[in-house]
């Protein structure tokens, strides 16, 4: 039974570590747009923070990736052009460090 216990709560600090891990860097859509422009001359400014904006609202009205039903990832969204989320845009299940806008 204590080894059960144990097991248990092994599991569900697992499952806190991996959430802790997996939350993603909140950020403003205006500061992701500046960043992504930063890093990426020639994409304009207002064009990827509408984009942003329009993902963004998308994701508050429920939209999920057409993948897996997934949350969309709005940011991730915004750049590709389509509605997915963050594991099927990047192939990755590693959410740390990575961004999602907020207003
Ligand atoms: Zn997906």
């Amino acid at each position: 039974m204590a080894i059960n216990c144990d097991e248990g709560n092994r599991g569900i600090i697992k499952k806190l570590l991996r959430q802790r891990r997996n939350r993603m860097i909140k950020i403003t859509v205006e500061k992701f747009a500046k960043m992504y422009v930063e890093n990426n001359p020639g994409e304009k400014f207002n064009e990827i923070k509408s984009n942003l904006k329009t993902a963004l609202s998308r994701k508050k009205a429920g939209a999920v990736c057409g993948d897996c039903g997934q949350p969309i990832w709005a940011a991730g969204s915004a750049i590709v052009g389509f509605d997915g989320c963050f594991t099927c845009i990047t192939g990755e299940s590693d959410h740390s460090e990575d961004y999602e806008v907020s207003e």
